[in-house]
Formats: structure tokens, sequence, C-alpha cells
């Protein structure tokens, strides 16, 4: 059969609201042209964020009402324990409320002022919490994964000479090293195993212990497996046994391929820095055995661990971003290539090329897709990463204008995204009408969040 159909069927409802475009243009101006500050009843599809927004199945729903709330020990942990122990395979597992609580302990034990700490891409909390550390982050993915329309299978990858160059000059400061799967920042793009299996060996020459940021480790096996050679008749499962193998630990947001709305864990090998851990877990976020979840939230993600990894789920999963991604180059829209796991990026500089970077394309392109269809996207270009010149205040443009629209987990069917698609190809049709924006209002850091801003 050619239709790709969804592999679940719907046992419990959640109504979304139709609002008017009136209403909507209303609720635009209220929110200051910052679809963060828009109430979420009034969205019809939202694409925000993958993080923490997936439906949960009947299988975790009946796992939780077996939830153990003993405060130590409780049954639930130690199915939570036996199932990442299955597939990461390392022998310390500390769970946590979400993956930036496992990157600050993991940092807070592991790194001091003027350490660095190379990765393809940091992810943005990854990179605050080296940071916070007085340490410096270092990016090295290929230079394909910075070219929005280069096709490459896994552009995700980490650039090996790079890091042997870096190392060479840098290892005595370098007490661990990362790569991200997929590469978040890059756009959900996938890493190679023998990039992931090359990574190890260069950090394991210099004796650096090696971490995974693993939040989406199941996309990125299923694109091993339909990219690689080699990986074609492996299960998943396999072929993420075979990526945590080259590794020493793993940092994880159990928001995204945990299938669950809150939790993380650190999972690492090294006994003493495992013990360190694990008292800064007490400290700061609960006792070894919970971690700031309840015993239930374990149990969801324990479940949630195993069907993220059913390759129908997967296959549907990355087919849907290709599919949308298909249908806007068909209409002439620019998107980053390939499209990867979780999400879809518009290219929002040339979608509305009348419109200079200093009146945030990006943003407009935001507010137009909630004015014309009710859908959530958010901006990753000058709002968010513009910076402003220290003498003259002038803005300073971030290097691309996107929009990314990201996928929650099992949450939207086929025709939602038929809608969504028309709305982008209506929405471009009538691009020559929108208007730029200007900041009205910004907070310090992070402004993006609660900007508050005005058509020019
Ligand atoms: C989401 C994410 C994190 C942080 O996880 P939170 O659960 O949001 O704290 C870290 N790294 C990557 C790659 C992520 O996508």
């Amino acid at each position: 059969m050619k239709t790709l159909i969804e592999p679940f069927k719907v046992k419990m409802v959640e109504s979304i609201k139709q609002t008017t475009e009136p209403e909507r243009n209303q609720f635009l101006k209220e929110a200051h042209y910052n679809p963060f500050l828009i109430k979420a009843e009034n969205i019809l599809i939202d694409f925000l964020t993958d993080s923490g927004t997936g439906a949960m199945s009947d299988q975790q729903w009946a796992a939780m009402m077996q939830g153990d709330e003993s405060y130590a020990g409780s049954k639930s942990f130690y199915r939570f324990e036996s199932t990442v122990k299955e597939i990461m395979g390392y022998k310390h597992v500390i769970p946590t409320h979400q993956g930036r609580a496992a990157e600050r302990i993991l940092f807070g034990v592991a790194l001091k002022k003027g350490d660095m700490v190379p990765n393809n891409t940091h992810f943005d909390t990854t990179r605050a919490n080296v940071e916070y550390n007085e340490a410096e982050a270092v990016d090295l993915v290929i230079p394909e994964g910075k070219i929005p329309e280069k096709i490459h299978p896994f552009k995700g990858n980490m650039d090996l000479n790079k890091l042997e160059e870096f190392l060479a000059k840098h290892h005595q400061s370098v007490p661990l090293g990362m790569i991200t799967i997929t590469n978040n920042s890059g756009g959900g793009q996938p890493v190679s195993m023998e990039n992931i299996r090359e990574t190890s060996r260069i950090y394991k020459k210099y004796k650096i212990p090696f971490y995974i940021d693993c939040c989406r480790f199941a996309e990125n096996a299923f694109f091993i497996k339909k990219r690689e050679k080699g990986y074609e008749n492996k299960s998943i499962l396999e072929i993420s046994q075979e990526m945590f193998s080259y590794a020493d630990g793993c940092t994880m947001s159990s928001k995204k391929d945990g299938m669950v709305n809150i939790g993380g864990f650190l999972a690492m090998n090294n006994d003493d820095l495992a013990l360190q851990a694990r008292n800064m877990l007490i400290l700061t976020e609960g006792y070894i055995s919970y971690g700031g979840l309840a015993g239930r939230d374990l149990d969801a993600l324990a479940v949630g661990l195993k069907e993220v990894m059913h390759e129908d789920y997967l296959q549907y999963r990355i087919r849907t971003a290709e599919y949308m991604g298909e249908k806007l180059l068909e209409a002439g829209i620019n998107i980053i290539q390939p499209t990867g796991g979780h999400a879809v990026y518009i290219d929002a500089k040339s979608f509305y090329s009348h419109l200079p970077p200093t009146q945030f394309p990006g943003q407009v392109l935001v507010c137009e897709l909630y004015k014309k269809g009710g859908i959530r996207g958010v901006e990753i270009g000058s709002l968010m990463f513009g910076k402003k010149d220290k003498q003259t205040g002038e803005e300073i443009p971030a290097p691309m204008e996107l929009v990314r629209l990201a996928f929650p987990r099992r949450v939207y069917t086929q025709s939602h995204f038929d809608y969504a698609i028309e709305t982008i190809i209506e929405t471009y049709k009538d691009r020559e009408n929108a208007q730029g924006l200007k900041i009205t209002w910004e907070p310090p850091f992070l402004r993006h969040f609660t900007a508050k801003m005005a058509p020019v």
C-alpha cells in the first residue's frame, strides 16, 4: 500500500478550538506579536516544540497505575533502571526531572573554570550549563551541517579532523567530550554510526570520557538503519545498543524519545563520578531512586523507552517531516534539507525576501501562520540569536532566519499536517503583504520568550 497510516488509533480525545481570523488578530495584538504569550487554548495546532508535548499510550497510562511511590528503592525505579540498562548499557542510572538537570549535575561534578567541552553542536541548555561552570562549549559539526540547502545523509556528524586538531592542542583542558544525537540545533540531523565510532576512538586516544546527549536516540537509530550500509537488517534496539557501546555515559531528556511529558536521566560507568553525581542529586533533585520524579513517571518512562523503538512508529514519525518538506519544496518554499527527525525548518529570509533581518522575517512568519491558520511555530533567527552592538546599540542579525515547526509525538494526524501545509502555502502566496516587526520591549537575556513587538 502506498498510504502510510498513523500506527495507532484514538481512545481518548482532546478538543482543539477553532477561532476566526479577526479573533486571532486580536490575540496576537494582546500577545505583543509574540506567540509565546498566547494562551494555548487559542492555538489550533501547536508546533512550538516536541519537548514533553507527546501523547502517552494506553500501556503507559496502565503502567502509571502501578507506580510505586515509596521514597527509597521503589519497584518503579528498578523497572526504569533495568530498561535504561538494557538499551544504554551503563552501570549507573540516575533519574532527574528533565534533561537540563542531568546536564547541570554532570557538568557540576566534572567541569571546572577554564575547561572546554567539544560537541557536534551543543543544545542551548547544554551550552548554558557548560558556561555556568565557567567552561567553554565548542561546536565542531561538519561544514555541511551549517548549509541549509546542502543534502547530506548525516548532517549532524562531528568534523573528525577538527576534533583531532582541537584535542591535539587542548586535550588537557577537556575533562569530557560529547556528541548530540540527533543534532537538535542543526535541524534534528542524524549522526552516523561510523561517526560515533570514530569520535569515540579520538576521545579514547586522549583518554577523554565520552558522553552522548541522547534525547532523540531512537530517531537517530532509525536514520542509521535507513541510510547507513550494514544496518538495514538490524533492529532499532541493536543499533541503539551499538551507539551507546562507544560512549562512557549519556544525558537524556525523556521529554523527547522517552515518550513522556516530564523526566530525564544521567547514566555512566564511572563509579567515582556517579557517587559525586548522586550526592548532588540528593542535594537538589531528590533521593537517588526518584530524582525529582514520581514513581508513576518512572514507570511511564520505562514503557515509553521501549515504544519509541517500534519501527512502524519511527517510520510514521520520520515520514511525516519528510512529507511536509516535500509539499513545501513543491510550492517553492525553502526549507532545511533533508528534513530531520522532529521538525521542519522554513527559511524565512527567502520567504520574505522584501524584509530585512532587522525587521525579524522569522517572527513575521510565525505571526502570519498564527493569523492565517491558528498554527504556532517558533522563530530561530535574529529575535532568538541576534545581538546588539555594544557601542551603537544597533541590532546585529543572526546568520539564519528560520521558523521551526516541531512535531509533538503521536498527537497530530495526516489531516492536521495537510491543513498546516495548506496554511503555509496560502501564507506564502500572500507574502508581499506581510509587514515587518520591531521590538518595543525586551528582557536582558533569552529575549525571544517574553519580548514585546509591534508592526514597523
Ligand atoms: C531538550 C534537549 C535538552 C534539554 O532537555 P530538557 O528536558 O528540556 O531540560 C538537551 N539536549 C538536547 C539535544 C535537547 O533536545
